[in-house]
């Protein structure tokens, strides 16, 4: 079977997998698990926090008011729904669009990671504190690190990260607004050089070759 076919089953086969899942209390309150749309080929991945109302109702991510402005973002670099894919750390809405709960991040954690594998997106851009936490594995807040990438090894692969303002936030904040436009603007160059670059004969070829960000580790 074709590679893209193959990965493309493998997630809906997960997807169906997930979609009874009782791992954590939020189970018993969704309407259905939010699991993911998109490419699943898809070298851009976006990981939010949770899904609000519409989110729950509809079964898709980010198709509220952020959803809406996640929308306008990608077009401002050529790109839409369907060439990148989009999840969240928290598969199930939390009662009242609450935070998640340590142990509801805990709980759904090997979801996105086995998202994240199946998926093997070169670039993985994170919508906010919560994903940006998680998949840094550090706990620099956004304000700090939005806009810089960071190398890091998700499972057994490395991969770019890209903390970005969650665009719920950013919907009334014009500062942030215009803060998150200017990090969006950067995504087409930080995606290019996670591309691996032509071969060139007797020379040795790296998949990337930028300087990966330091984050310290501190107060945030
Ligand atoms: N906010 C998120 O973090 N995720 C969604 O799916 C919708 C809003």
């Amino acid at each position: 079977m074709d590679a893209v076919v193959e990965r493309a089953a493998a997630l809906r086969e997960y997807a169906e997998q997930t979609a009874s899942c009782t791992r954590c209390a939020l189970a018993a309150g969704r309407t259905q698990v939010v699991f993911g749309s998109g490419n699943p080929d898809a070298d851009l991945m976006f990981v939010g926090e949770a899904p609000g109302f519409h989110e729950d109702q509809q079964g898709v991510p980010f198709v509220g008011q952020a959803g809406k402005l996640l929308d306008r973002l990608l077009e401002g670099i050529g790109l839409t729904r369907a060439d990148v894919y989009v999840g969240n750390v928290i598969k199930c809405r939390p009662p009242g669009n609450r935070d998640p709960l340590p142990d509801e991040i805990a709980a759904c954690e090997p979801h996105l990671f086995r998202q994240i594998e199946l998926i093997e997106p070169k670039l993985v851009a994170t919508l906010g504190n919560f994903a940006t936490k998680l998949l840094s594995g550090r706990p620099a807040g956004i304000t700090r690190v939005h806009g810089r990438e960071q190398e890091v090894t998700l499972g057994s692969r490395t991969v770019l990260l890209y903390p970005l303002y969650h665009p719920a936030a950013a919907l009334y904040t014009p500062s942030m607004l215009k803060v998150l436009e200017e990090d969006f603007s950067r995504i087409p160059d930080v995606l290019g050089r996670t591309v691996e670059p032509p071969a060139v004969a007797d020379e040795p070829v790296r998949a990337f070759e930028a300087e990966p960000e330091t984050v310290q580790l501190g107060l945030f």
